[in-house]
């Protein structure tokens, strides 16, 4: 394997199906695991989602905390986007963002599962179309890329008109 040089494993969130292929990754490429404390406190809940899905338990290596604002190599930095689950982050870069779970083409990440929650989801997907231009790219981790500007207008679930409303307020019921 060609190296290329990988400088961390930055996991948005602790989701089995995100972060399964992590020991082995920071074992082969000598890298930092880095991961928000509020997912890595909630590690052996999010494990059994593994087991009880038929998936492997995913062994994590020794964490690196990372907060809303902390830096990364390359220039990268953090939001704090919780919602999906507590310590959700996004990466943001210059002219694109990667958004994990939270935020999809056309929807937002689900928040029934342990440590879910609608109203702080609103609130951190709301923070984005504040904070990013329209023109930024969309990379979630799941599905294809979009844009800022894309979601604000057109996403099914949290567009820009429910961000206008008061804090607080329950736009959506929570998914049963
Ligand atoms: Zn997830
Ligand atoms: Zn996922």
């Amino acid at each position: 394997m060609g190296n290329r040089n990988a400088l961390a494993i930055v996991a948005t969130h602790l989701h089995f199906d995100h972060v399964g292929a992590a020991r082995e990754l920071v074992n082969r490429l000598n890298t930092p695991f880095m991961v928000h404390r509020l997912d890595w406190e909630l590690r052996d809940i999010f494990n059994e989602l593994a087991t009880e899905w038929g998936f492997p338990k995913p062994e994590l290596p020794e964490p690196t905390f990372i907060d809303d604002g902390s830096e990364l190599p390359l220039g990268l930095k953090v939001i704090h986007t919780p919602g999906h689950t507590p310590g959700s982050i996004s990466i943001v870069g210059d002219d694109f963002i990667l958004t994990g779970d939270t935020l999809f083409e056309g929807s937002v990440g689900r928040t029934d599962l342990p440590g879910g929650n609608m109203d702080r989801l609103r609130d951190s997907v709301c923070k984005l179309y504040r904070e990013l231009p329209d023109y930024f790219i969309v990379y979630p981790g799941h599905g294809p890329p979009t844009t800022i500007g894309e979601e604000k207008l057109n996403n099914l679930i949290i567009p820009m008109e429910a961000c206008l409303g008061e804090t607080g307020n329950n736009f959506y019921e929570q998914p049963e």
